[in-house]
Order: structure tokens, then sequence, then C-alpha cells
């Protein structure tokens, strides 16, 4: 449909739309809102960053009544999810009566439970603490008509399906649910097929293009020792433009290695990681989304939903352990047709990764010159030697006991666990032998 007006939502609704300044639908919006009012359940797949996230609020919240315990149900894979969806479902709720519940590990429990029972119409959280809060009873699902999973593939993935299939117990069968993400996988759409009654199977765009196209994807190879020269000279090239962007590191470690390596470089950037304490990592999100300009060094926690306006440049200092992961990455930047940059670090032994990100994401990554000689071999290792001196306790690397990334992973790889592929093709040949 060409216009919210069309879809016969409430005026609250239009009002609020139109003080977000949402003027038409997206085309994931106009296609998926009116099968969502009419009952389907839906499984959508549409690109990152073309506004997915009001395409199930909005019928939820047209359709949700007030009352006591949640009408509806939304659950992501990470908190700065979370927290972002809160967001976004209270700026679309501001005129109606809807109460709404976001909940995630890392903090204290108490405003949660007393939120939830104050009333909540729609909770919002991550699976740990979902299934916490249900099984102190404070969280009754009794009465949830709609079920989202936001990241979908994400959350059917190996290292969350047990949570998710605990929650849909908790849930009535008499629901509606809906899947939604930027990827899929066949053997994630057999899950799906389980949990689902008959799913509208909403794929926007050519099946074949999975990345945004507003995107430049550029790379080097380098030996393993150049890596930290060749991302300090692709820095130094593009200070002069204000760009702001995201680092990707593969561990914990590796984050917080790269962060003392740029700050003895004379940057300052900002760090995230689920090993840090729950309020480090809001300081972090809160700032980085009010500068104009800057770097945050990440783990994979950063690299699905989040949608932080005017990122320029995505780096791969770390080659992400799925093209999966690569497509999600670099859609944190050009998101609702802006451009995008994206620069990937290839260490001489990984050439086999490059093919398989440009063949699985359809996409021809140009080789970038940077310069490796100007910073030298900087010895990495040293770096690692200084933060893991630091390590626990040290409240930029947070503290083990809070170690909390919501049962999501375990270790210092974040957030992937490997399963199949999207349409059932298979990788030329395995990764993670690392
Ligand atoms: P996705 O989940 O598909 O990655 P988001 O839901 O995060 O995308 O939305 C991406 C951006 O687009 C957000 O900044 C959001 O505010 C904006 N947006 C979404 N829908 C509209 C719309 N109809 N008109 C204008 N901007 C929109
Ligand atoms: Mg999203």
């Amino acid at each position: 449909m060409e216009s919210f007006e069309q879809m016969g939502l409430s005026q609250n609704i239009l009002s609020a739309l139109k003080a977000m300044k949402f003027d038409k639908p997206t085309e994931v919006q106009g296609t998926a809102i009116p099968e969502i009012l009419n009952g389907r359940d839906v499984y959508v797949r549409s690109k990152t960053g073309t506004g997915k996230t009001a395409a199930f609020l909005i019928p939820i919240m047209q359709q949700a009544r007030p009352g006591r315990d949640p009408a509806a149900l939304v659950v992501v894979p990470t908190r700065e999810l979370a927290l972002q969806i809160d967001g976004v479902a209270k700026k679309l709720a501001a005129n109606t009566r809807l109460h709404i519940t976001t909940v995630y590990g890392g903090v204290s429990l108490n405003p949660q439970i007393d939120s939830l029972e104050a009333g909540t119409d729609l909770l919002i959280g991550t699976p740990g603490r979902i299934i916490d809060l249900i099984e102190r009873g404070a969280a009754r699902l009794e009465e949830v008509r709609f079920l989202v999973l936001d990241e979908a593939d994400m959350m059917l993935d190996m290292g969350f399906i047990d949570d998710i299939e605990y929650i849909l117990r908790s849930v009535p069968a008499e629901r509606q649910t809906m899947l939604f993400s930027a990827t899929s996988r066949k053997e994630i759409l057999d899950i799906a097929d389980k949990h689902m009654r008959n799913p509208y199977h909403l794929s926007i765009g050519p099946d074949d293009e999975l990345v945004v196209t507003t995107i430049k994807h550029t790379y080097t190879i380098v030996p393993n020792t150049k890596k930290v020269s060749a991302l300090l000279s692709y820095l130094k090239a593009r200070t002069g433009e204000s760009s702001k962007s995201i680092i990707f590191a593969r561990t914990q470690m590796a984050a917080s290695a790269l962060y003392e390596a740029l700050s003895d470089f004379g940057m300052k950037p900002l760090l995230l990681h689920g090993g840090m304490t729950q309020a480090r990592r809001e300081k972090t999100m809160r700032q980085f989304k009010t500068e104009k300009s800057g770097i945050m060094i990440a783990t994979n926690v950063a690299a699905r939903g989040l949608d932080i306006s005017n990122i320029t440049d995505i780096i791969n200092f770390d080659v992400p352990d799925d093209p999966i992961v690569y497509i999600h990455r670099v859609g944190r930047s050009a998101r609702m047709g802006k451009d995008g940059r994206a620069f990937t670090i290839f260490s001489t032994d990984q050439v086999r990764e490059l093919k398989n990100i440009e063949y699985y994401s359809n996409i021809k990554m140009e080789r970038e010159h940077v310069d490796t000689e100007e910073f030298g071999n900087v010895s990495f290792g040293k770096y690692f030697q200084r933060s893991r001196g630091r390590g626990a306790g040290d409240e930029r690397y947070g503290n083990r006991r809070s170690a909390g990334h919501d049962r999501q992973s375990s270790g210092g790889r974040e957030g992937y666990r490997r399963s199949g592929y999207h349409d059932g093709r298979q990788p030329r040949r395995n990764y993670g032998r690392r």
C-alpha cells in the first residue's frame, strides 16, 4: 500500500507517524503491515535498514488493547537492539494508553518486575532475561497474541534455539507469529514452519540480492603482522572527510586490544562488547549515537539490527566467520537509501574467505591500496598483553561476573554460530578453521 492512511490505522498511530516524519510506508511496511493486520503469520526478509521495526510494531500497536499482561512479545538477540526497539515502540505508542516494558540482562531485575506488575501490553526483550522473568512468575505470557522474532535467522540459530523453543512453549498456541530478518536460511525455514501456521513468506527485492546496493565494498590483503598498519592507514586516509565508523573485531579480547592500539596512536575510539558492564555498554551507545564523527570498535554484538544514523564506514578488521555476518555488519551503514563504505582486511591466508563473501553475498569487492609501510609492523601481541593486563575489574572491559550477553554465546566469540546457508547453498569450503 502506498500510504499509512489506506491501511486503516487509528488516528493515534497516524499522528505518531507524522511526528516521527514517516510520511509514507517503506516497501516492506507497505507489504507486510496489511498481511499482519489480516491475521497472517509472516516471515519477512527485507534488506538492512528498510524499516522492518515499524513493519511489525505498527500492526501490533493498532491491534493491542491496554490490559494487564502483555498482548505482544518481541524477542531480539542483543540488549542494544532491545533498547532501540523500545525507543521506536514508545514513539509509536505516544498517543495510546499502551504500556511497554523492555527487559534484558546485566541490570537489576526489580525495576523490570515492577514494570511488569504495573501492567504491560508490549514486552520487548532478550531471551535469557525473558526466561528468567517467566520462571520467577513475573512475566505472564498467557495473553500473548503477537510474537515477533526480530533477526529471526539468528534467533532460531543453534545458539538460541533452546531458549526460543522455551519461550514458544510459554505463549499460547493461538497467536500470530512474525519473523523478520535481512537474511534467512533453509534450515531456519524448517524450524519456522514447525512453529507457524501457514506463514506468508514475504521477500522484498530480488532473491539473489541480499546486500544494500548503495554500499561500496573494498578490501586489502596483508600479512597478519600488517593488519594494524593497514587499518591505521585506512583510517588516516578517511579522517579528512568526516567519517563515522564501526570497526569489527572477532573477539572481546581482539576488540580490547584494538582499542589499546588505536588509543596509542592518538585516537579516541569507543569500545563495545558483551564482556563490558551494562552501564558501560549503554554509555558507549549513547555517545556513539550522538557523535557526528568517530570510531566505535565492536564485536558482533553490534552486527545486527542497530540503527545508528550516518555511519559512513564499516571496517572489518577481522573477517567475519560467516558471510551472513558480513551482510549484517555492513548493513549498519547505508540505511534507508544512504551511501556507505565497507572495508575488509584479509590476511594472506584468507583469500578463500574473500571469495566466499563475494559468492554468498553476491557482491563484487574492489581491492583498495593501503600503505602498510608508514606504520610498519605494529605488534598486536603487545596490545593483547596490555588489555589482558587490565582485564577484569577495569570498567572498560567489564568484569567477569557480569560477563553478560544473555546466554547468547559462550567464550569470547559473540553472537554467531554457523549453521547452514540461506538458500541451502553451501560454502565452497568450511569456515571456522581458526
Ligand atoms: P531494519 O530493521 O529493516 O534494518 P529499521 O526498522 O531499523 O530497519 O529502520 C531503519 C531506519 O529507517 C530507521 O532510522 C527508521 O527510523 C527509518 N524509517 C523506518 N520507516 C520509515 C518510514 N516509513 N519513513 C521514514 N523513515 C523510516
Ligand atoms: Mg531491524
